[in-house]
This record gives C-alpha cells, sequence and structure tokens, in this order.
C-alpha cells in the first residue's frame, strides 16, 4: 500500500520565503542545500535547511546531513504534523575554524489544530568537510561546558 504522507506535503515554491525564517525564497535559501547545488556552511544553516526538509518532507536531504553513526535507517514523517516556525535560540562553534558545533532551537508545529513545539540543543560535526547533524547534547554535556 502507498504511503500518502509524501503527498501531503505543503507546496513550497521556489519563490515563497523560506520556511527556515530567513528573508530569502526558499530557492535561494535551504532550496540550494536540498537540490545538492551547494553545502550548509555553517551548522545554523544545516539546522535551518534541515528544519526546511521537514516542512517539505525531503527525507534524503535529511539523512544524508546526519552523522553516520547515528543516521536512522529510514525516516518518515508524520501527516498531521505541521510545522509553523523555526527559532534559533543560540549557538556555539561552528565557524571555518571548528569542527564541532551546537544549535539550540525551538520548532514549532501543529498536530490536529494543537500548537506545540520542539525545543532541543543539537549538536553538530564536520565529516569529510560537510557539516552533519549527530544528535542532541545531552544536558549533563550542556552543563559541564561552562568554561
Ligand atoms: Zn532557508
Amino acid at each position: 500500500m502507498a504511503r500518502y504522507s509524501a503527498r501531503r506535503q505543503p507546496a513550497i515554491t521556489d519563490s515563497a520565503p523560506c520556511p527556515c525564517g530567513r528573508e530569502a525564497t526558499y530557492r535561494d535559501c535551504c532550496g540550494s542545500f536540498h537540490r545538492g547545488e551547494t553545502t550548509a556552511p555553517t551548522p545554523e544553516r544545516l539546522m535551518r535547511s534541515r528544519y526546511s526538509a521537514f516542512v517539505v518532507h525531503d527525507a534524503a536531504y535529511l539523512l544524508r546531513t546526519w552523522h553516520p553513526a547515528t543516521r536512522p535507517s529510514d525516516l518518515d514523517f508524520d501527516p498531521d504534523q505541521r510545522w509553523t516556525g523555526l527559532e534559533i535560540l543560540g549557538t556555539t562553534g561552528g565557524s571555518a575554524f571548528h569542527t564541532e558545533g551546537t544549535v539550540e532551537f525551538i520548532a514549532h508545529y501543529s498536530e490536529q489544530g494543537h500548537a506545540d513545539s520542539q525545543h532541543e540543543n543539537s549538536r553538530f560535526l564536520r565529516d569529510n568537510g560537510q557539516w552533519v547533524y549527530v544528535s542532541p547534547v545531552p544536558p549533563e554535556a550542556d552543563r559541564s561546558r561552562t568554561s
């Protein structure tokens, strides 16, 4: 039986505002990462493009920007979940001189008319020159990283 989730993705056209919230069209912003024309230069841009990939149901992009050690074998989208906005709360590392970075964010969504959100501090690593998502930062690691 065919899965319908992929067909229910919201229509994001190339000229629409990018779902990640930056002042750019989808084509010029996360779309260029999703199409593989270029790669995200920072963990924040990667985080934003992964959020946008959830919006447009681009599982292939999410999987190829996931660290091999933590990457799931497959990814399903919840057809009832609608992503409604992304807030970046803070970042660490992630410059051209770093191999690691974190991005703390809140992703807003609604599910069957009920508004909810996901708050995560995500860890990113540079893998073969490209930023990839690893996992949430464990709360203890967060606390120990004070200095
Ligand atoms: Zn974007």
